[in-house]
């Protein structure tokens, strides 16, 4: 009672869920930070020992040469499985690169080369595409646990991957035939 209630005046991180109008970004120079949840990151998820946590990025616009340009930082600790002992494992995965956003195929041809490209229909983007690019980009293609870091991998021993529940069809069974003998 008549205590002053705080709050938390920082606005909600951006998730870049939404579609972006890519032209009133460039035009304005925007500079986006998002907070990208990993579970909706449909592409890279399959690649991941757990979709948990989050990718930090910033995302810088401008215009260039009559494109609208990206600049994309990305970063997140991502739950990988080493593929060599199988074992879970964080690492940290970080990309950047300068995208041209372009409407359609035939505009490609006309992009600098120094500029990865992301197709962009209707000058419309969902952020966190961009994101996830990165992410993709950045992740190394077997990825291992650094050199003896490996869980007993050196013996040939293998960790149990996660326990399947146990079926036991006959003991479930044997208790129905017990109980009818029993009635
Ligand atoms: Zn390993």
């Amino acid at each position: 009672m008549g205590r002053a209630q705080t709050y938390d005046t920082r606005p909600m991180p951006d998730d870049g869920s939404k579609l972006a109008d890519v032209d009133v970004l460039a035009d304005a120079g925007a500079q986006v930070g998002l907070v990208v949840p990993v579970q909706g990151l449909e592409r890279l998820a399959p690649q991941l020992a757990s979709t948990a946590g989050t990718a930090d990025a910033r995302i810088a616009f401008r215009r260039e040469r009559g494109h609208v340009v990206a600049k994309v930082e990305a970063s997140a600790d991502l739950l990988l499985r080493c593929q060599r002992c199988l074992a879970p494992f964080t690492m940290k995965v970080a990309g950047g690169s300068e995208v041209a956003l372009v409407g359609s195929e035939a505009e490609v041809d006309g992009v600098p080369e120094e500029f990865e490209t992301a197709c962009c229909p209707d000058g419309r983007i969902r952020l966190r595409e961009l994101v996830e690019e990165e992410l993709l980009l950045a992740l190394p293609a077997a990825p291992m646990h650094r050199d003896g870091e490996c869980g007993g991998a050196s013996d040939g021993v293998i960790p149990p991957v996660e326990a399947a529940p146990t079926q036991r069809p006959f003991a479930a069974l044997g208790e129905m035939l017990g109980g009818s003998r029993r009635n």
